[in-house]
């Protein structure tokens, strides 16, 4: 299939986008329009800037990554070829990935600015020189306290220890829905229908800390499975898995949490809305229309700083 190029990228809402947005306008102009076509050979240089800086990662995000892979290629080896990833395995596998995301950023700065959707660069090393070390020690050290936990988690138990019970959908692909004529993007690392329960479990692995939004996450989940199987939501049981601490969150969610979802998403597409000049092509107001934050501390960290503050 050939891939179409766009002059305008396609208008869609989903969560992480609606993050962007309250984190800071600029980087939202900077991570959905500025970058748009940066992957073509083609693209100004300044597109392709913007693209390799919005393709950064930092150690947290580069784990999270890869756990979420691992997780999904667990539940694959299972459910295909019977075969129970161990503890060990996936330990080893996720250092080599971490390695891996340092040795490109080291190594292979001039490949990952040709094609950075290939390679990785840690934001670290791109704009301090160096690895924070504690940091990265840390987070080597966690695989082993969240894979332990992964094998040990409710769902991942439910799985292999009553398989027959269970009807699987595809993990972690591509979903999405149309609410008012918005592409609504849903991303769920695992779904299953329990057929003793009668119900659908949806099931989110959580590497880092419980947030206050992990809940209204999962009520969008709730809704597409409503939309797409005319499930009701009474059949639908929605699960956090925060692996760093073995904790699950398991909630029964109401038409009344949907509904709040709903308005919620409504108000962050109508803001997102102010920055188009064109509905239909998505054609973006000028960058500088995109106000920046005032928090300054959000900047230290930010991934476009390099040519946000030099703007
Ligand atoms: S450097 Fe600051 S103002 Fe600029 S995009 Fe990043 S967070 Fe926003």
């Amino acid at each position: 299939m050939r891939f179409e190029v766009r002059e305008f990228p396609e208008f869609s809402w989903s969560f992480s986008r609606h993050k962007t947005l309250l984190t800071c306008a600029r980087k939202y102009g900077y991570e959905y329009y500025a970058s748009h076509n940066g992957w073509l050979y083609e693209a100004e240089e300044a597109v392709k800037h913007a693209y390799r800086l919005k393709k950064l990662t930092n150690v947290p995000m580069a784990f999270g990554q890869i756990v979420h892979e691992l997780a999904e290629k667990a539940v694959r080896m299972f459910l295909t070829h019977g075969h129970l990833m161990t503890e060990e395995e996936l330990i080893q596998e996720g250092r080599a990935m971490l390695n891996q995301a340092y040795l490109d950023s080291r190594d292979r700065k001039q490949l990952w600015m040709q094609k950075p959707a290939r390679y990785k660069m840690l934001y670290d090393l791109y704009y301090e020189g160096e690895l924070n070390r504690v940091e990265a020690e840390d987070y080597r050290g966690r695989l082993h306290v969240v894979f332990a936990n992964f094998l040990r988690s409710r769902s991942f138990q439910d799985i292999t220890t009553r398989p027959q019970t269970m009807q699987f959908q595809q993990a972690e692909e591509f979903r999405f829905m149309q609410v008012d004529g918005v592409k609504i993007f849903v991303v769920m690392d695992l779904l299953y229908r329990d057929l003793d329960a009668g119900k659908w479990v949806i099931v989110d692995w959580k590497t880092g800390k419980e947030a206050d939004d992990d809940r209204s996450q999962l009520a969008l989940y709730a809704y597409y499975i409503m939309q797409k199987y005319k499930a009701r939501v009474d059949e639908i049981e929605i699960r956090n898995e925060y692996v760093l601490s073995g904790v699950n969150r398991t909630y029964q969610l109401t038409q009344a949490d949907i509904e709040f979802m709903l308005a919620k998403m409504k108000q962050s597409i109508h803001l997102m809305r102010r920055y188009q000049l064109d509905m239909i092509s998505n054609e973006p107001v000028d960058i500088d229309d995109f106000p920046r934050t005032e928090n300054q501390q959000r900047c230290d960290t930010c991934n476009h700083k390099e040519i946000c503050l030099a703007q």
